[in-house]
């Protein structure tokens, strides 16, 4: 069995020795042009032309949950697309939203203008009732996200495109209750994958029709903000702000205004790692249930797009 790996961006060599570690009969090669035909890909962001090279492959992995970079690509149809399910990434988004969300929420930026000043200020208390999150996808991440947002008592409603029952979480499916949804939930948190029926969702219609303050936490992909459309909302008060960990570019250009206005939060696409030793146990997992003729979760549905 040979493994081709094709990680853009990221150093191969330490994927190569868990991969063989964890798979020791396997080859496991660097994918450069020509490279012989291999049975498995390890991928993140593969150019079309290791898709075309390799018309062998019985599976395609992922190193990340969001698989847009892949399925932008012209595919063959019966190429098996895999995600990475979880593999430590849910605990990590569920940090960086508590975080945001309780920064945002005990107004910890004011206390840290007002400490620099050296002044002792005390601020009102404000009530977790007035402050319902919205948790836009309720997949792996998002649903995990939700139940750590439960634990601090906030109000947390949930959209999907199917219908979902999630205790202590209002839920809300399908383009049809967008609006129900929205106008719900103060604090929003995106979660969704990037496909043709999300792109550009976070627009000025749709953030307007959150509840006053309302507040964002985008942490899925640059696509689905309308960027141009943020800090007019933002200066009319509209929105009270946004924590912003990914962006139309990526690294988000020195001079975007997003780095300075002082209501934006920008992280650099860090809210969910990929762990090597996590993502290496699975993706071998799946490849020898693969050899054996058995079953895998993950594999991403090529109409739906995730
Ligand atoms: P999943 O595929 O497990 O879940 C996706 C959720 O979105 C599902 O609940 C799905 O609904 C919902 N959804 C999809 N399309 C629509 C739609 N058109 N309308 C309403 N709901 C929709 O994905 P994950 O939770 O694992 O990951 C979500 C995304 O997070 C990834 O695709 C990626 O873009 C992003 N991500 C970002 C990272 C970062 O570091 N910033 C790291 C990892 C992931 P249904 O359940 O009904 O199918």
């Amino acid at each position: 069995m040979r493994i081709a790996l094709c990680l853009t961006d990221t150093k191969s060599a330490p994927w190569i020795e868990g991969l063989h570690a964890a798979l020791p009969d396997a080859e496991i090669v660097d994918w450069t042009p020509g490279c012989p035909q291999a049975d498995y890909a390890v991928v993140w962001s593969p150019p079309q032309q290791m898709v075309d090279e390799q018309p062998a492959l019985k599976a395609m992995f992922n190193i990340g949950a969001g698989v847009d970079a892949i399925t932008k690509l012209s595919l063959p149809p019966t190429l098996k697309i895999v995600r990475l399910d979880d593999a430590g990434m849910s605990v990590q988004m569920a940090e960086y939203v508590c975080h945001a969300l309780i920064r945002h929420f005990r107004e910890f930026d004011v206390y840290e203008a007002e400490a620099r000043q050296g002044r002792w200020v005390y601020r009102k208390p404000l009530a977790r009732a007035d402050f319902p999150v919205g948790i836009m996808g309720l997949g792996v991440l998002g649903e995990r996200v939700a139940r750590a947002v439960q634990q601090f008592e906030f109000p947390v409603l949930g959209w999907s495109r199917t219908p979902k029952s999630i205790e202590g979480v209002r839920t809300f499916a399908g383009e049809a209750r967008l609006g129900d949804f929205l106008v719900g939930t103060r604090v929003l948190v995106n979660l969704l994958p990037l496909t043709d029926a999300t792109r550009g969702i976070l627009n000025r219609t749709t953030l307007s029709a959150l509840r006053p303050g309302g507040y964002l936490i985008h942490i899925a992909r640059g696509g689905h903000l309308v960027e141009e459309d943020l800090i007019p909302l933002i200066d009319s008060g509209k929105l009270a702000g946004a924590t912003l960990d990914v962006f139309q570019q990526e690294p988000l250009p020195a001079d975007h205004a997003f780095w300075r206005h002082p209501k934006i939060t920008v992280t650099p696409h860090g809210s969910a790692r990929t762990l090597r030793s996590e993502s290496i146990a699975q993706i071998a997992g799946k490849i020898r249930a693969l050899q054996a003729g058995q079953p895998i979760a993950g594999v991403v549905d090529p109409q739906r797009g995730y």
